[in-house]
């Protein structure tokens, strides 16, 4: 008999759907669906992940632990089947020996957001690293710089809840292309659509979001930070701010309107790229259609100004009272709804109980590179990947492999499959995909919390990184209670907050109804986070934060540096693939085809003799990458788009994009700057692109 089973997709994405899956007898998964009950799944996935059978089911998937025989970073390296008691002996005997050799920092974690499940995330494993007393990880790479930038201005990481969305009048996508990444919030924009809202895009490319929005504005990339000043400037100029909210629930709003004086429309019209008259436009729209809700996404924040970009964006619902209504405002990550009791689950004390007796060295996940080729005292010598796949994903990538090539580095990676990461991997040890294992799951698209059970076995001898960092933990002696934690006793953990958001809500509930939305209002009501101010700053107001919002062009725009800009005159946007999520689809051949192509402006092609499917290289000083050549208009001139992540190993010449990335950090919150990065593009030679 066939029984449907709940679940829930732990891709990183704001969506967070609510997942059915059909399992017969013998525990085999067939016809994965969206939850029709879900209010904001509504009963539909995206493409990537209504197929996540076959990658489930993939005849590649991981089923033992291995050891590495042969050279580091070979694709076709030998591997050996080893035993899961063999694996975990070995693991653990050579942490001992880094620590006592080295001291304990010499061990750094890597992860990220391979699951956005909870325990499966940031449980176990930090309980792990924190009593091994190893370095911390700064997880920087995707999000900390937007998240530092509505914590400074707004205090908290809230927004407006997708459901709200269907009473704007007006909807700007700022950076967001919600077909390709945010597709559960399209049903609601469809809706306001067919109330009579405008639907407008903001973004340097023109996506599929773009080409379906009743306006798109082709920004230039980095420039977000002007923009928003200069709307900021007009509305002021105009009157059209809401000076009883500024009133009551602002602070810096003096300097803040001095400041966005010298953003005058023609000044902006340069950086963006966009004429006065849009920027005009825009600002007289926005500020006139109450309510107007602004869906900003994170590609704004990868830029080198991309924190002050998000808080001069966040500052705009605020200047004109948007916040007042429903259906007003502002969401980029509804994150910090989720409240979870995190020091009951990651327990950080355990730190003083390491040989070091103090909090461990901070690492920032997106400077792998010079961490494992110049950090010293300690080095790293030891390395543990889990939910992530940094070879393909961080940037600069050149030296990330560099560093993982290194024969003293002692490299342990938990996987599914085996990635570029595992390729360079002393141990690899297969591990459960969502579907087999229990979580507990917050969203930064909504604000339903959910549980999942296994839905399915796990196959071979797979186990979750909670069972593997719990037997590790044994393998090293740690006598703990903690460490006995079973995957409910630490749901309770988390549970346990003395959020009012949190309240009301047990495990028991969540088994019973297996997605419950926050206490952020009562049943029925809309979540309105900051209409009567509630700014959760020391200051309890939006902090406009102008001294840190001038605009300067960043040093890789095709402003900032005159000497770059000749060398290397195209911007390089490498956003995110609709139909894959960062590597995690990379065995797939379709990705391959999918993302081995760089969509360049007829203008850029012909100056350089490129035709429409040419192989073509990008290059800058940091590497080079080889791809096809798509000539459209959808890049605007001087902008070259390539949707991102591919695995490396199955790229030309075993490179991925990230081999022009760099590794610089943004403004705030130590953020990745994946899109201030200058290239030049060339046709390749035949015997490169292969
Ligand atoms: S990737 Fe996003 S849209 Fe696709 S199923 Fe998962 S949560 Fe839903």
């Amino acid at each position: 008999m066939t029984t449907v089973r709940h679940s829930v997709c732990a891709l990183d994405c704001p969506d967070t759907c609510s997942l059915l899956i059909n399992v017969d007898e013998a525990g085999q998964g067939s016809k994965l669906r969206g939850n029709p009950d879900h209010p904001v799944t509504r009963g539909f996935l995206c493409g990537k992940v209504a197929r996540y059978l076959e990658r489930e089911y993939h005849p590649d998937r991981l089923l033992y632990p291995l050891r590495r025989r042969g050279p580091k970073g070979e694709a076709q390296a030998e591997w050996e089947r080893i035993g899961w008691n063999e694996a975990l002996d070995t693991i653990a005997a050579k942490l001992k020996q880094t620590s006592d050799e080295f001291g304990p920092e010499a061990i750094l974690p890597y992860s990220y957001a391979g699951t956005m499940g909870t325990l499966q995330g940031s449980s176990m494993d930090r309980r792990f690293f924190h009593r091994l007393g190893a370095s911390r990880l700064d997880r920087t790479i995707c999000s900390s710089t937007g998240g530092a930038a509505l914590m400074l201005s707004q205090g908290a990481k809230l927004g407006m809840e997708p459901e709200q969305f269907v009473h704007a009048k007006l909807i700007i996508a700022w950076g967001a292309n919600v077909l390709g990444t945010n597709v559960h919030l399209w049903p609601f924009i469809v809706e306001a659509r067919r109330r009579g809202a405008k639907f407008w895009v903001i973004d340097p490319v023109k996506n599929r979001t773009g080409r379906a929005a009743d306006r798109h504005f082709a920004v230039n990339p980095g420039s977000d930070l002007a923009l928003a000043l200069g709307l900021a400037h007009i509305i002021l100029k105009n009157g059209w701010e809401d000076r009883r909210y500024i009133d009551a629930h602002t602070a810096g709003f003096a300097d803040y309107e001095k400041l966005s004086a010298d953003y005058t429309p023609d000044r902006v019209a340069e950086w963006t790229g966009l004429c006065a008259c849009e920027i005009e436009e825009i600002a007289r729209v926005y500020a006139q259609t109450k309510p107007a809700a602004i869906r900003l996404n994170y590609g704004v924040q990868r830029s080198e100004r991309g924190g002050a970009a998000v808080r001069a964006v966040a500052a705009l619902p605020v200047l004109t009272g948007q916040w007042r209504h429903e259906g007003g405002g502002l969401q980029l990550s509804t994150s910090g709804g989720f409240q979870f009791n995190r020091a009951g689950l990651e327990q950080p004390d355990l730190q003083k109980l390491s040989p070091l007796g103090r909090e461990a060295r901070l690492i920032n996940m997106t400077e792998l590179g010079a961490e494992l080729l110049e950090r010293t005292a300690p080095p790293v010598k030891a390395l543990v990947v889990y939910n992530s796949n940094p070879a393909a994903i961080a940037p600069n990538s050149a030296r990330v492999v560099a560093g993982l090539k290194r024969r003293d580095l002692f490299t342990v990676v938990l996987e599914q499959f085996l990635t570029d990461t595992a390729d360079y991997a002393d141990i690899v040890l297969p591990v459960t995909t969502f579907l087999e294992h229990t979580d507990l799951y917050l969203a930064y698209g909504h604000y339903y919390l959910q549980m999942a059970r296994p839905a399915l076995p796990a196959p071979g001898e797979a186990k979750s990184n909670v069972e593997i960092f719990r037997l590790l933990a044994k393998r090293m002696g740690f006598r703990e209670p903690c460490f006995d934690d079973s995957e409910d006793d630490m749901i309770r953990q988390a549970l346990a907050s003395e959020s009012p958001f949190l309240e009301g809500i047990t495990l028991e509930r969540l088994e019973r109804e297996h997605s419950v939305r926050l206490s952020i209002s009562q049943q029925g009501v809309p979540f309105l986070p900051f209409a009567d101010g509630g700014f959760a700053t020391p200051v309890g107001k939006f902090e406009f934060g102008a001294e840190a919002l001038k605009y300067a062009p960043a040093a890789e725009s095709r402003f900032g540096s005159a000497e770059l800009k000749l060398r290397f005159p195209l911007e390089l946007i490498s956003s995110k693939n609709d139909d894959s999520m960062n590597s995690t689809f990379g065995h797939r051949a379709e990705v391959d085809a999918q993302t081995g192509v760089a969509e360049i402006n007829p203008v850029d092609a012909a100056a350089r003799g490129i035709m429409d499917g040419d192989a073509i290289r990008l290059r800058n000083d940091r590497g080079q990458y080889f791809c096809r050549a798509r000539v459209a208009v959808h890049a605007k001139p001087g902008v070259v788009r390539v949707p991102s992540t591919r695995w490396a190993k199955t790229a030309p010449g075993g490179l991925g994009v990230n081999q022009l990335t760099s590794s610089r950090l943004t403004d705030i919150g130590g953020g990745a700057t994946f899109y201030s990065c200058l290239v030049e593009a060339e046709l390749a030679q035949p015997t490169e692109s292969r």
